[in-house]
């Protein structure tokens, strides 16, 4: 005879499974994102009313993300991850964190050198939005044709001017790597020297720093991403508008290779557990609609032939174009460990 309790555990069992199979039927996506900004609440809820499939996020910077994905393993419930900067996406690829997709929507809407490089099991990530990593500079204390490249600010002419965050930052390591494909091995090298040798200090900070080390005089020039520059130019505050008008800015190498640009992107992480909802977000973020609220969440550009960008701050900066590079970023992401051992070398903080 059963007693009491295991009669009343198994109902319990019994009542849990049926409330498992409801729950199955729930279509949902699990969310890993990086990247959390005022239009994120459009951006999904748009997801969720076209598709009834519901979105749980779990917001945490990148390094957060990864080292969760990790202690996670096979039982990580993360179907898609979000994760800013090239440097970064490459670094999880190469630690086996994303599962290749064959999606010929992403293809033809994401331009091939904004995503991983494909393999016979498809693509692991994809780029979704650009920034540019350019320069700013105080108008007062240099004349904008001495730092209107990459090249010129290793130039000993601008010696004791330059500010910049740590050398192995991602966003460095990405802009350093696109070098090292420009320039080839040893010219980068000779440059990153050259950069240290024209620190007007020991690099620390972040972008919006360095922005306002130029404003202040402290920097002579700098290196910052684009968005960073937009926040500070649709600021309110006094204090950033009066920074603004102190500096000047270069989307450097124009009459060369172009400007750097980077990308914010997705993959479908590894252990997915909902392979055709994480297929269908990824390519709900190339939608017009979906690629307008993705990129002017953080000031950037969209990514897609058609969407259109309507951000004044963009649009000052620019003049409305300008020449960008068009070297693989997935290139630019497996130049890091390369990139690293000679940030080492020439002692590049
Ligand atoms: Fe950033």
């Amino acid at each position: 005879m059963l007693t009491k309790p295991i009669l009343g555990s198994l109902l319990t069992a019994a009542l849990l499974s049926a409330a498992g199979s409801v729950l199955a039927q729930e279509q949902t996506l699990n969310l890993y994102s990086a990247r959390h900004y005022q239009t994120d609440e459009a951006l999904y809820g748009n997801f969720t009313k076209a598709t009834g499939i519901k979105i749980n996020r779990v917001d945490a910077d990148d390094a957060g993300i990864l080292a969760r994905l990790k202690a996670e393993g096979a039982a990580s419930p993360a179907d898609v991850i979000l994760l800013v900067d090239a440097a970064r996406l490459g670094k999880a690829d190469m630690d086996g964190l994303f599962l290749p997709i064959k999606s010929a929507k992403l293809e033809a809407a994401i331009p091939a050198q904004l995503r991983a490089k494909p393999s016979a099991e498809g693509t692991t990530w994809f780029g979704f939005s650009t920034r540019a990593r350019i320069v700013v500079y105080n108008k007062m204390r240099v004349k904008k044709s001495d730092v209107d490249t990459y090249e010129a600010l290793a130039d000993p002419k601008n010696k004791g001017l330059l500010c910049t965050r740590s050398g192995a930052h991602p966003y460095n390591l990405s802009l350093f790597g696109a070098v090292t494909e420009h320039l080839g091995d040893v010219k980068t090298e000779a440059w990153l020297k050259g950069l240290v040798a024209n620190m007007a200090r020991a690099p620390k900070g972040g972008d919006t720093d360095q922005i306002k080390g130029v404003a202040s005089g402290e920097c002579g020039v700098a290196l910052t991403n684009s968005y960073y520059l937009a926040r500070m130019m649709r600021s309110t505050d006094p204090e950033d508008k009066a920074a603004v008008e102190k500096i000047g800015v270069v989307f450097p190498n124009q009459q060369t290779w172009g400007t750097h640009v980077n990308v914010a992107g997705a993959a479908v992480a590894k252990n997915v557990k909902n392979l055709p909802n994480a297929v269908k977000f990824m390519e709900y973020l190339a939608s017009p609609a979906a690629q307008n609220y993705f990129a002017d969440g953080n000031n950037e550009w969209p990514v897609v032939a058609n969407a259109k960008v309507n951000n004044p701050a963009l649009q000052a900066m620019t003049g409305g174009s300008f020449k960008s590079e068009t070297i693989p970023i997935s290139a630019v992401a497996n130049n890091q460990t390369k990139v690293q051992q000679m940030l080492d070398r020439v002692g590049y903080k």
